[in-house]
């Protein structure tokens, strides 16, 4: 390189390394072209590692990268780029004015003559080597924190954070990875409460499992380590559970449990040596007339195969052992330019589904998200078989809804749009009911239910039969956690067929992620279904809730028509009119917790 093309060149070399270093989160297609372009190539010599490895979520820590320089060595005006788990990284400098809680990093390096720029961009650290070419040996390390001492805060949801290291060793624009990268394992923080869940409908007799664990109090991570001596509640007098269990190493599966006496029960352990307490959700005992079980799940989520977190594994084993969920999807986006080519992170999602999928006690849906902030709004799709191919919505085999229905013609597949309100809004014009069943009602997003065109209501209002279901939406790692939303089905027995066949028959419901219970029917027809030839409505409601219930309302054409005053977690409704032109009811349920659940409707022909 030559001396005098230095002063310009390496500000547009740095502008255009910030502007391919685009942050992840913001779903920029041009970072994951770049980082595709170097991830095939054989690796450059470096050496990375963390100091320290292992912290607890939301600690404030003294993180160091170091970066030994390999046997290539880093010529003039090459870089050195890490991803970091931080999204809004300032580098520090002479002239910085410290704001409180931004996180700093500031590099250093073992030759005293070297000159470094950095530059962040969205997690991403870009290091110019200036002045000096790097030789072997020598070690660049970037220290995360300011001069006024004040360390960085660790993310708050436990996982394993990878902090992949590139180098453009000769300035050429290209970018590759070295061999391996260090790990930064953020672990669960101290205990603040236990998790107790149970199955939310069983019938009298029946021995079922109740599992338990401790949880921090950042992002409901599973407190490493935990032990403790727990006494065991019972609202059921005539409950078979022992008095007292032990959790050791976080876990707790106590099998065999009975209930007896029909009505609504919890179960509550109490550590009361560690100050720590949980109640399982409401377990309803012949709570449907039809023995239908309630079971909760997830089933929107992204991993690090597109724009989230973690790994695969990582995401159903949060979903299966530390959410307890019952279902879960993963459901990546496939538009392309992602960290993987497509094609090869999609049959591991398919290969992982089915490893996890176990018919009775954990199923997982094959899925993917078509979209992407489309104009037609974002769906998934899931697959009741095992397998199925992948369409993306900005190529155009797949390029509007209709292209994607047609497509998955003789196939058994479920559509679902979600935050239908939110960035790609759902554009209703192009709906088809055999494809699509259900709509999911609240994500992270928050809720799509009402207000414009592009809600819930708004497609009900048209005349769509679409059911409810909720989901996360989540890119952390963390499926089925709060704030996330979380899908109640109504099935007789938990496998693939039978939940989705209840999601195509719309059995389902929605909460803002508590386990509540819900039985909804109008004229005895239960949630989700037809009212034929009435001439009168009678609409019956019994919900058992997670916390107090304020207000139980009944919508008839999305218009408040009853509305009721809990009193206590469990209300039980009747309520009846003469038949008008109403043309479909549903249930809001709103408990004094702020959560909220929201019945499929029922509709009258
Ligand atoms: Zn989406
Ligand atoms: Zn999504």
């Amino acid at each position: 390189m030559d001396e005098h093309e230095g002063g310009t060149i390496i500000p547009a070399i740095q502008l255009g390394v910030r502007r391919a270093w685009r942050g992840i989160e913001f779903g920029t297609r041009e970072w994951w072209r770049e980082y595709r372009r170097f991830i095939h190539e054989l690796p450059v010599p470096g050496e990375a590692w963390l100091e320290p490895e292992r912290v607890q979520a939301g600690e404030e820590v003294y993180l160091k990268l170091s970066f030994r320089v390999g046997a290539r060595g880093i010529d003039r005006y090459g870089h050195i780029a890490v991803e970091t788990p931080f999204r809004t990284l300032q580098p520090l400098a002479p002239d910085t004015v410290l704001r409180s809680r931004t996180p700093y990093l500031s590099v250093s390096c073992t030759d005293p003559r070297s000159h470094l720029d950095v530059t962040c961009s969205d997690g991403i650290v870009d290091i110019l080597v200036q002045a000096y070419p790097l030789e072997e040996g020598e070690i660049v390390t970037v220290h995360f924190a300011d001069p006024l001492g004040n360390p960085i805060r660790m993310p708050e949801q436990s996982l394993r954070y990878p902090f992949p290291v590139a180098l453009d060793v000769d300035n050429s624009g290209r970018y590759r990875r070295i061999a391996s990268f260090p790990v930064l394992e953020v672990t669960g923080g101290y205990p603040r409460c236990l998790y107790v869940v149970a199955p939310s409908a069983v019938q009298p007799g029946e021995p079922f499992r109740v599992r338990a664990l401790a949880l921090d109090g950042f992002d409901g991570n599973p407190s490493p380590g935990y032990s403790g001596h727990v006494r065991v509640l019972c609202t059921d007098p005539l409950a078979q559970v022992p008095c007292e269990a032990e959790i050791s190493d976080n876990y707790l599966a106590l099998s065999g449990v009975v209930l007896r006496t029909p009505g609504v029960h919890t179960i509550t352990l109490l550590d009361e040596h560690n100050g720590l307490i949980g109640q399982s959700p409401p377990i309803g005992v012949d709570f449907f007339p039809e023995g239908w079980r309630a079971y909760f799940g997830d089933i929107h989520g992204h991993n690090e195969h597109c724009d989230g977190r973690g790994t695969v594994d990582e995401y159903y084993l949060w979903a299966r052992d530390v959410r307890i969920l019952d279902f879960c999807a993963l459901t990546n986006h496939v538009e392309g330019a992602k960290r993987l080519p497509v094609e090869d992170f999609w049959r591991l999602d398919i290969a992982k589904a089915n490893d996890y999928n176990s018919p009775g006690n954990f199923v997982a849906f094959v899925g993917f998200e078509w979209g992407g902030w489309t104009v037609w709004g974002d769906k998934c799709v899931y697959y009741l078989e095992g397998d199925g191919p992948y369409f993306p919505a900005n190529e155009p085999v797949a390029d509007t809804p209709g292209k994607l229905f047609a497509r998955l013609e003789s196939r058994d597949a479920i559509v679902v749009p979600h935050h239908t309100k939110y960035g790609g809004r759902t554009v209703w014009d192009e709906h088809d009911p055999r494809w699509e069943p259900v709509v999911e009602i609240y994500s992270i997003w928050g809720s799509s239910e009402c207000y414009g065109e592009h809600s819930v209501q708004a497609a009900w209002e048209r005349g769509y039969r679409l059911g409810v279901i909720a989901g996360s939406d989540d890119h952390t790692g963390h499926p089925g956690t709060p704030p996330g939303g979380l899908a109640c089905i109504l099935a007789g027995e938990l496998t693939r067929e039978a939940l989705f066949y209840a999601l195509e028959s719309r059995r389902c419901y929605g909460t803002t992620g508590a386990r509540i219970l819900l039985d909804f029917r109008v004229n005895g027809v239960p949630v989700g279904g037809v009212v034929r030839n009435t001439e009168t409505v009678e609409v019956y409601v019994r919900v058992a809730g997670t916390a107090p219930i304020e207000k139980v309302e009944i919508l008839r054409d999305s218009e408040v028509v009853y509305s009721a005053d809990g009193d206590g977690r469990e209300v039980t409704l009747r309520w009846r009119e003469v038949r008008g032109r109403g043309r479909y009811y549903y249930v809001r349920v709103a408990q004094a917790d702020g959560h909220l659940a929201w019945s499929s409707p029922i509709w009258i022909e």
